[in-house]
């Protein structure tokens, strides 16, 4: 008699299971049919001698962990998490949990962005609310840069309070982009500054999430090795969606699976400013700059937000 597990006795080459066995006193009754090799697990069934399990660049979800425990590894090197800094910018701006002066607003940003770093697979190192003060900008900035990835929110316009841009040219930050054609997301500002990567994302509560998701996101995966830095795939809109010509569009969408494939139906009101058009939203419908209305039924590329 051996366990389920154990190793196969020498001169054997077949197990019955003991539920088709009857034990007597002296003798062991087998009531099957036994055919050689049956209820046996060979040794490499699952992983043969040399056979690569896991490639640089995967991620380490609950299937890697069990495989890489399974083939006796202890220890695996893994790239270091990027370190974020957010800085949140705006007079205005109050965290929620103190009572509301006349004329703030809650500092929402900070916190669905810190959600979307922790996704993303880096991790916030630091968090600060800035004036919409030169100096004080150019401060907070200074700290910032310590990270990996400085992610900003607000202050990225052409107002006379957004004092970002040139707070970052004084700290040597050099800029890529400032401006890109989407709705929302249009005053999105990226730079680099010696090894670190700037993002300067619109301080609308959407902008700043979808612009994050778009062009934070991708570069956070690529930073961790990750082969598809992009979460993109298609689905048929399940209703039609009015635009004119100009900019892309990034429409919150809901996701429903059924038979002919992936539907996406837009949430609600899409104003850069109605946060609450992102509850329940599993995607970015990608409606192209040059296109007009988008019909119900046409099928569109999406950004998974989560995946
Ligand atoms: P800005 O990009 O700084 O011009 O900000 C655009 C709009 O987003 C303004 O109405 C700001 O009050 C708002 N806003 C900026 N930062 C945040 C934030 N951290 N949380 C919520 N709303 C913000
Ligand atoms: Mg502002």
């Amino acid at each position: 008699m051996i366990s389920t597990g154990a190793a196969l006795p020498a001169g054997a080459d077949a197990v019955v299971r003991v539920e088709d066995t009857a034990a007597g006193e002296r003798a062991v009754e087998i009531r099957v049919e036994v055919e050689p090799q049956s209820n046996l697990r060979r040794a490499g069934e699952d992983i043969a001698a040399g056979e690569t399990v896991l490639r640089a660049g995967a991620q380490l979800g609950p299937a890697e962990l069990g495989v890489i425990a399974s083939v006796g590894r202890g220890e695996v090197v893994c790239s270091r998490r990027p370190r974020v800094s957010l800085l949140s910018t705006g007079d205005e701006l109050q965290e929620p949990g103190e009572p509301l002066r006349p004329g703030a607003i809650r500092n929402s940003n900070a916190h669905s962005l810190a959600a979307l770093v922790e996704r993303s697979g880096a991790e916030v190192v630091a968090a600060e609310i800035v004036r919409d003060d030169r100096e004080a900008t150019v401060e907070a900035l200074g700290r910032a840069l310590a990270g990996d990835v400085i992610v900003v929110s607000g202050g990225v316009s052409v107002g006379e309070h957004d004092h970002i841009r040139p707070a970052l040219a004084e700290l040597g930050a050099e800029q890529v982009f400032w401006g890109v054609s989407l709705r929302p997301g249009k005053p999105t500002w990226f730079g680099i500054h010696a090894r670190n990567l700037v993002f300067g994302l619109p301080g609308n509560p959407v902008s700043s999430m979808v612009t994050f998701v778009l062009f934070a996101r991708p570069a956070i995966r690529a930073m961790l090795g990750a082969g598809d830095a992009r979460r993109r795939t298609t689905a048929i809109l399940d209703a039609e969606y009015p635009k004119r010509p100009g900019r892309a569009h990034l429409v919150r969408c809901r996701l429903e699976l059924r038979d002919d494939g992936w539907h996406a139906r837009p949430t609600k009101e899409q104003g850069s400013h109605v946060l609450t058009s992102m509850l329940g939203a599993d995607a970015l419908a990608i409606v192209p700059a040059a296109r007009g209305d988008v019909g119900a039924g046409e099928r569109v590329e999406i950004e998974l937000l989560y995946a």
